[in-house]
């Protein structure tokens, strides 16, 4: 890979930045020093350096958002600020794009990669990845509910849901509950919950697959998955 691309990938500034590091003889390769911006460089083999910093370099990131109410799970927007406006400039410059959505007034659980592979096999609805909603909702959720969603409900565009795992935490007229579903359709969880004649008024996605939402993440906070996490990911 081009000794330009690199620098510029790891955030090292816009390729106009990393040639004038290049031009001020920052940059070394093995211990000697590279001005040319095309030199292609292997960045697994060979030692990068800029002023005598060693380039960890790498090809992807995966990052756990605990994302917050107000901003939306897209990478750009003209009016609304989103998931990619919140991170820290040295992870933005990878160009991580959230995998799937959580709608605007959704709390939780979002996982930002830029490996397009692994968004593609969670995405993939051959692989059933289960997501574990927790929610508040107006109406007390029953039995009946839970068998219902088991069975599968009818959304108001007809389509028939695949069995969903319903669990009541806490019942009443504002019930809390836990649901666990293996599709990604549009406003799913609160047109399940219309279906049965009732409104989500809060919602948080807490697992993903194997990954769980940290406890500790405040909103708007994210972390970066560990190897072990990525591989279970895999
Ligand atoms: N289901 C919804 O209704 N909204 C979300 O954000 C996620 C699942």
């Amino acid at each position: 890979m081009r000794i330009d691309k690199i620098l510029a990938n790891m955030g090292y500034g816009s390729r106009k930045e990393v040639k004038k590091l290049l031009k001020e003889s920052a940059v070394r390769v093995d211990g000697e020093v590279v001005k040319d911006a095309k030199q292609h460089v292997d960045p697994d083999r060979q030692e990068v350096t800029v002023y005598g910093q060693v380039v960890e370099y790498r090809e992807y990131i995966y990052l756990l958002m605990n994302k917050p109410a107000g901003v939306i799970s897209a990478t750009e927007d003209d009016v609304h600020e989103t998931v990619i406006d919140i991170l820290e400039p040295e992870d933005a410059v990878f160009e991580p794009f959230p995998v799937g959505r959580l709608d605007k007034d959704t709390e939780g659980l979002l996982l930002l990669t830029n490996d397009g592979h692994l968004s593609h096999q969670l995405l993939s609805p051959k692989k059933h990845v289960p997501k574990t909603y927790y929610a508040h909702v107006r109406g007390r959720v029953t039995e009946e509910d839970m068998e219902a969603f088991k069975q599968g409900v009818t959304l108001d565009d007809g389509y028939e849901t695949k069995p969903a795992e319903l669990t009541i935490l806490k019942p009443g007229e504002m019930s809390e509950i836990e649901l666990v579903i293996t599709e990604g359709k549009f406003h799913q969880v609160k047109r399940m919950f219309e279906a049965v004649g009732k409104k989500v008024i809060y919602l948080k996605r807490t697992k993903m697959g194997p990954l769980e939402l940290d406890e500790d993440l405040e909103l708007g906070q994210y972390r970066e998955l560990d190897e072990e996490e990525v591989a279970m990911l895999k």
